[in-house]
């Protein structure tokens, strides 16, 4: 007779480490499965490899709010472990962290790494057993109550509950293929339909792979279609097929292909029409002898300028005092609301996050146990929840993770 688990966690990324670790420091006999060589890859290349760990805003209400929506149902979750608990948690295993801009907490070695051994720390501490390299292929039921389940290897693995912490599809690569989609489906969960978010967009304009790696502070992007739907301040990137960056990223789940959609980039939202039109007289009067194309260093990267020149249609060599108002009127308008088609988002391969997975109506939010069978329970992305750039992945996963974790003890 092989060994019965307390718990069995399948999925070692972020919500299924703190789940694991929870279940057995409230004493639970519990295995951790993950089909990867090691635990927590994805976690290893969040953040660029800084792993933004959470947000620190204070108001949980607020914080919710990021969630649209569906946020309401991490009430219970964020209450029981809340953004401040997942900094004192990581902190107690001896991670300093620091915040920085928009309340995004980083470990202060900038260092994903360290999250990771943190986490394993964790497991080791509570005696987590750790089985990787193995894959999980399916569920098996019988009258509602998860029996056991099935590994690629053949194995069958015995557990009085099971924790499923699998993840989205996206950053295949990682190990999160969706796997779980189809044994729930199979189980009579509903799956509502996984969709990229947060993703790299693509652009229709070519001159963007000209700018390639080029990133952009301080910018506004407002994405249109009839009217503005959005604006966002921040970061953004050139890629070779168009804009990535955390402005970009959140943009991109408002990107919807069946309609005629296009970005505007303010480069310089500090100043209005008015003011930078002064800026650019005064800069055109001290430079008034100059060529146009000499003229825009110091309003511009230098990568921008050739761009600028083209767009505006200003010949390059033209003196600055013979720049017309018209020509002049032209180039305001580039800087204030330079326009750019959007003809795609890029798909599951860079996308940050999946939204849609198991439907929330078909799980607890007290406890994150399944509706359908009383021994089995979620957390992560797998479920249907996801939110913006700035750590809210991540505390979905800790939150639920924990709550999952405290929920499979009797
Ligand atoms: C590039 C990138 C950067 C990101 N940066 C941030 C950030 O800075 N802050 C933030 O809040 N969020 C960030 N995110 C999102 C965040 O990383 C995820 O939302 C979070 O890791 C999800 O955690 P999870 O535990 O639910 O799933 P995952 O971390 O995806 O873990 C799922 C695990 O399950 C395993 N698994 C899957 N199927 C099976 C199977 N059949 N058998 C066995 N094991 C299986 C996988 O191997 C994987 O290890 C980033 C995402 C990406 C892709």
């Amino acid at each position: 007779m092989s060994m019965i688990y307390d718990v069995v966690v399948v999925g070692g990324g972020a919500a299924g480490m703190i789940a694991a670790g929870r279940a057995a420091e409230l004493g639970a006999k519990v295995l951790l499965l993950d089909k990867n060589k090691q635990l927590g890859v994805k976690l290893l290349i969040s953040g660029k490899g800084r792993c933004n760990i959470t947000n620190a805003e204070d108001d949980l209400k607020q914080l919710i709010n990021f969630y649209g929506k569906k946020g309401k149902f991490l009430y219970n979750a964020f209450h029981n472990f809340d953004n401040f608990k997942v900094i004192d948690f990581f902190n107690n295993l001896g991670l300093e962290t620091k915040v920085e801009r928009g309340k995004r907490v980083f470990p202060k070695s900038d260092n994903a790494r360290d999250v990771v051994k943190s986490l394993i720390k964790f497991l080791k501490i509570n005696d987590v057993e750790i089985q990787l390299n193995s894959e999980v292929l399916q569920l098996i039921e019988k009258n509602n109550i998860i029996q056991h389940i099935i590994l690629k290897n053949g194995n069958i693995i015995n557990a009085k509950k099971f924790i499923l912490t699998t993840g989205g599809k996206s950053y295949p690569q990682t190990g999160s293929t969706g796997d779980a989609y189809a044994w729930l489906k199979k189980l009579g969960h509903t799956i509502v339909d996984p969709k990229p978010a947060l993703t790299p967009i693509k652009l229709k304009e070519q001159w963007v792979s000209d700018l390639a790696g080029l990133s952009l502070k301080n910018v506004e992007i407002s994405i249109w279609s009839d009217s503005k739907i959005k604006s966002f301040f921040g970061e953004a990137l050139f890629t070779h097929t168009g804009m990535s960056g955390p402005i970009i990223l959140n943009i991109s789940n408002l990107v919807d292909l069946k309609t005629k959609q296009y970005i505007t980039i303010d480069f310089k939202p500090a100043l209005d029409y008015q003011k930078l039109d002064l800026r650019i007289r005064k800069d055109f009067q001290e430079q008034s002898s100059k060529q146009f194309k000499n003229s825009l260093s110091g309003l511009l990267p230098k990568r921008l300028i050739p761009l600028f020149i083209k767009l505006s249609q200003i010949p390059e060599n033209k003196k600055v005092a013979e720049i017309s108002k018209i020509e002049r009127k032209a180039l305001l308008k580039l800087f204030k609301e330079m326009k750019l088609t959007i003809s795609g988002i890029i798909g599951y391969e860079k996308a940050i996050v999946t939204s849609g997975g198991l439907d929330l109506k078909e799980i607890n939010p007290k406890t994150m146990q399944s509706k359908k069978y009383s021994n089995l329970f979620f957390a992560g992305e797998l479920i249907d929840i996801d939110g913006p750039t700035g750590g809210y992945n991540l505390q979905v996963a800790w939150s639920t993770g924990f709550l999952a974790g405290v929920s499979v003890i009797d």
